[in-house]
């Protein structure tokens, strides 16, 4: 049996490699050489959906390649295995091991989810990593998720978002009264003491809302993603910039008591997996928005527009105030806010004179 179980490893080594090498053994890394772990992944985006979809089949990918073949995970879009929104509970409870999808989903469960995604206002991709990685802001989000059995770990950025469609213009907070609007978390209360009506809606429900008037306007993420929806033949009108969703960061959840089953090698891989799938789904959204944002303004017709200074610097005021009664009961809120606001605070002062002043230099004439 252990002679059979050394061919088979030696074997994983040469599949890999190419090379035929003795083999190290590490019992705490190949104890468990001798079979395949499967695990399930279930999301809250459609399958293999561009951009957002790509985090968790990338994640799979470099998985499957880092533990040659040892680990392999299956990965479901919205709906074929869970709702979109039944992804949080559906591996709190372990019936399965993995999800991936947004923190401020879950915003009803856990109140400082919200500031693990994206908060109006707030830090863009290059400073949420800053304060995940370096802010204390992942330890935070370990102590919001420990009582669901969770794991969480950061599965990706859009970077800034866009405003939104609209079926008509916006020129004051007068126009927003009334309005029915897709658009989730905190932003949506915003919307909401602005006058608006709120929904949260997964993706793949947005199109025919529009379409049939369930709602009159709806944010989703920005040119490359909504373009795959078609967003622009139901609404005329799309509006810049994601004032409130300015550096999204997505997630992956693991199952606590499924993660303590792996051996460290697993473990490790499963860190370093979600790392690079966080990086890589923010390359993309770089290098592909801009294509598919003048194929909406050139072939689709798409008009394209500011929201006036005047309505973001409303939405701005009313932020601060959603803001403080958000995290009004809620210690665990006002603990995450208080590190998120103090990592922004000091961020913002280095990134004033350096991102926002090098940008502003090379549209100089
Ligand atoms: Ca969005």
């Amino acid at each position: 049996m252990k002679k059979i179980l050394s061919i088979g490893l030696i074997a994983v080594i040469v599949a890999c490699s190419g090379v035929e090498e003795p083999l190290v053994q590490d019992q705490e890394c190949f104890s468990s050489g001798d079979r395949t772990i499967k695990w399930t992944m279930v999301t809250t985006w459609p399958k293999n959906f561009p951009g957002l979809g790509m985090g968790p089949e990338n994640f799979a990918k470099y998985v499957d390649e880092m533990t040659c073949g040892r680990m392999k995970i299956k990965v479901y879009g919205a709906g074929e295995f869970v709702p979109a929104l039944g992804v949080f509970d559906a591996v709190s409870q372990g019936n399965v091991q993995l999800g991936h999808g947004a923190s401020y989903y879950w915003t009803g469960k856990v109140k400082s989810s919200q500031f693990f995604t994206a908060v109006p206002f707030g830090l863009t991709a290059q400073e949420m990593n800053g304060w995940l990685n370096y802010g204390g802001g992942m330890e935070l989000w370990e102590e919001a998720y420990a009582p669901f059995n969770l794991i969480p770990l950061a599965g990706g950025n859009s970077g800034v978002q866009m405003a939104g469609w609209f079926k008509k213009e916006i020129n004051s907070l007068d126009d927003l009264k009334g309005l029915k609007m897709r658009i989730p978390g905190l932003a949506g209360e915003v919307f909401t003491r602005a006058g608006a009506e709120t929904v949260t809606l997964p993706g793949n429900e947005i199109f025919l809302s529009l379409q049939q008037g369930v709602v009159d306007a709806a944010e989703w993420v920005g040119p490359y993603n909504d373009l795959t929806f078609g967003f622009h033949q139901v609404s005329d009108f799309y509006y810049y910039p994601g004032w409130h969703e300015p550096g999204s960061t997505l997630e992956f959840i693991i199952n606590k008591d499924a993660y303590q089953t792996l051996p460290d090698d697993l473990k490790a891989i499963i860190k370093y997996a979600a790392k690079s799938a966080n990086q890589e789904m923010l390359d993309e959204y770089t290098a592909r928005n801009n294509k598919a944002l003048t194929e909406l303004i050139d072939k689709h017709n798409v008009d394209l527009r500011k929201l006036p200074d005047s309505v973001l610097r409303e939405l701005k005021k009313i932020t601060e105030e959603v803001m403080k009664d958000f995290i009004a009961d809620d210690p665990m809120a006002q603990k995450v806010y208080k590190s998120y606001s103090e990592f922004k605070e000091q961020v913002i002062n280095y990134h004033r004179i350096s991102e926002k002043a090098y940008i502003d230099t090379r549209e100089l004439d």
